[in-house]
């Protein structure tokens, strides 16, 4: 990473560009998911049709430093549908980028707590630090995540400049960016992502163009150190959400990571006193040592959130992405910006960076995901009323605790809530769920029946597992894939090797061998048929699944996310014709 040296005052003078030509220049403003996603999807689409471009990405932030300075604020949760669609992209989370791979939601009321497993009981949501860790951290073991997605765009060629963005005008029609370090420079596009807890927003309005900064809400976050034994006892691998009847208060959330558990509150007019009375609360107790009291120094902060998109977030020349655009409502923020990021990055490399192509093609995106979000506020309306009434918690709570005790049942609440919490599937696929018969029989059933005892499932499990890492962990003996089977996903390679064999007539044949970053069993994406061979750990493997019911609703949003996979499967194609060329004329040579 670098910071352009005196090329950098150079200027262009020359008329706006409507789409980005060999050398065009970008620059982005911001660093953090947004900023780092674009860059990324822009280098790699453009790679891919063989244009070579310039970007700078304007970052005065250092994540690897800790508390405040280096961090984004946030719970650090990646959704497991984000972690899912990065490894298809190709971005693999290192386990020292997940401080803790998270494999189930424990949902706390008053009525009792219950665990939610993940569809497929595997580690896929990752809890990560933003930056170098909370303030005060004397021993770093872990990396940033936001270092890791810029180290991962400096990687591919952009250029990350060390220096606060404080000034944008027009040049000739062109956006000049200038900054603190005294830099100013033209660019082709320039790409807003601020987020919304910098003044830098206001820039944005001022320029005239008609763009309006998201509105946003307060919120909590702190960090308090326990210790990872405590951690592994008390929190386990589980993110704990309470919903609870307290004033003021609409969701919180216990997040373990490394030795620190991160507290996340939202709701209205949130100060020391919500705080508080959140942490002595029955149900958050029973998640701390016993006698635990809140330290009188801890790292703490009260972000912004986003809660309603900006208006018009683009303008000839210039995109706003991620919170400065649109932003999912509550959840999965890092998600919301992957997609502002990828769609934006589409519509700059194939259609244009006008003002129109960015309203045909980039406006859409925003405005589903803004729909989604009046879902969302129903959604969390409804979830508001239950929080206040007792029977509709218990009935929750039963329901819940059947689907997930009983075999065979069809986990109507459980993948309710899951999808609540973790932002795995649109508001609008959640609220249309409830308005199924079924659901709302059972619900009805739980809660006029819940008069009567039920065995309650333990809602603790420990984490007898490594901490970091996605994924499932296999070891030699087990088999990950069988030749004949069935299959409904494709699986990525954390870490570890793999082999790849076929057995044909009791014969086995060695096919291949996998390693870190590679993925197999892709075809059950693709069509429903029989696996057609074996895949086995040499060694100890970390291997994550890619589900073919999320892979397919994405792919319908994006169909660019099969060109890694479809990139794999005809590089192997073109091994097997070598193969297959290769033993013909070993054949044809023995035959003369
Ligand atoms: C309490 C809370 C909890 C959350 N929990 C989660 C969660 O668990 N999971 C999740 O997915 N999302 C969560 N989010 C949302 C998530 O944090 C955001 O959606 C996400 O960070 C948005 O990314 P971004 O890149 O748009 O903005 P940001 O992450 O805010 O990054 C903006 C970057 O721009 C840089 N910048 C600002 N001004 C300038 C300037 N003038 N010049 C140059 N650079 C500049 C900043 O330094 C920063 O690095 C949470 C948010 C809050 C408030």
């Amino acid at each position: 990473m670098s910071a352009p040296g005196s090329e950098m005052k150079e200027m262009q003078n020359s008329a706006p560009q409507t789409t980005l030509e060999n050398e065009s220049r970008v620059g982005v403003i911001g660093g953090g998911p947004a900023g780092s996603l674009f860059t990324y999807f822009l280098l790699t689409m453009a790679e891919r049709i063989g244009i070579s471009l310039e970007v700078d990405i304007f970052e005065p932030r250092d994540f690897s430093q800790p508390g405040p300075l280096g961090c984004n604020m946030c719970g650090g949760i990646v959704s497991e549908s984000m972690v899912q669609l990065l490894s298809t992209e190709g971005i693999n989370l290192p386990p020292a980028v997940v401080q803790r791979g998270i494999d189930s939601y424990v949902l706390h009321m008053d009525v009792g707590s219950v665990r939610i497993d993940t569809p497929r009981r595997e580690k896929r949501i990752a809890a990560v630090y933003r930056g170098g860790g909370p303030r005060g951290i004397t021993k770093r073991k872990y990396e940033s995540f936001d270092d890791f997605l810029l180290k991962i765009t400096a990687a591919k060629g952009a250029t990350v400049v060390r220096d606060r963005v404080e000034g944008i005008e027009r040049l000739n029609g062109r956006p000049l960016i200038r900054t603190k370090g005294g830099l100013s420079r033209e660019y082709d596009l320039v790409v807003g992502a601020v987020g919304v807890n910098s003044s830098t927003v206001k820039i944005f309005e001022s320029l005239g163009v008609g763009y309006r900064k998201p509105k946003t809400a307060k919120t909590f976050i702190s960090e308090f150190f326990l210790g990872q034994e405590i951690i592994r006892a008390y929190l386990g691998t589980s993110m704990h959400v309470f919903l609870l009847n307290l004033p003021r208060l609409e969701f919180a959330a216990l997040i373990p990571k490394g030795d620190y558990v991160t507290v996340v509150l939202l709701g209205r007019g949130i100060d020391t006193k919500l705080v508080e009375s959140f942490l002595n609360a029955p149900e958050v107790k029973k998640c701390f040592p016993p006698g635990w009291k809140m330290p009188k120094e801890y790292c703490r902060c009260y972000p912004a959130i986003n809660v309603l998109g900006a208006h018009k977030p683009y303008a000839d020349g210039m995109v706003f992405i991620g919170d400065s655009g649109v932003s999912r409502l509550y959840k999965d923020g890092i998600g919301g910006s992957y997609r502002t990021a990828k769609v934006a990055a589409k519509t700059a490399i194939f259609h244009g960076i006008s003002a129109d192509d960015f309203q045909k093609y980039y406006l859409p995106a925003c405005r589903a995901l803004s729909h989604d979000n009046a879902i969302g506020k129903v959604v969390f309306m409804v979830t508001r009323v239950i929080q206040s009434m007792r029977f509709a918690r218990r009935g929750v709570l039963r329901m819940t605790n059947w689907e997930q005790q009983g075999t065979g049942v069809r986990r109507r609440m459980s993948t309710v809530l899951w999808d609540t919490f973790t932002g795995s599937a649109p508001y609008r696929d959640v609220f249309l769920r409830t308005l199924h018969p079924a659901f709302l029989g059972r619900l009805l059933y739980e809660t006029v029946v819940g008069i009567f005892p039920f065995h309650r499932r333990l809602w603790f499990k420990e984490d007898k597992v490594a901490l970091g890492g996605l994924g499932k962990v296999y070891r030699p003996g087990e088999i990950i894939v069988r030749q004949g089977d069935v299959g409904d996903s494709m699986f990525v390679i954390q870490s570890g090797k793999v082999e790849v064999v076929s057995i044909h007539e009791g014969k086995e044949i060695r096919l291949a061998e996998l390693g870190e970053g590679d993925f197999f069993g892709e075809m059950a994406l693709f069509e429903k048929d029989v696996r057609s061979a074996t895949v086995r750990p040499l060694g100890e493997v970390r291997v994550l699944t890619v589900d073919r019911k999320m892979f397919l609703r994405k792919i319908h949003d994006d169909p660019s996310l099969a060109f890694m996979i479809m990139q794999r499967m005809s590089k192997r194609l073109r091994e097997l014709n070598a193969e297959i060329t290769r033993l013909t004329s070993e054949r044809i040579d023995a035959a003369e």
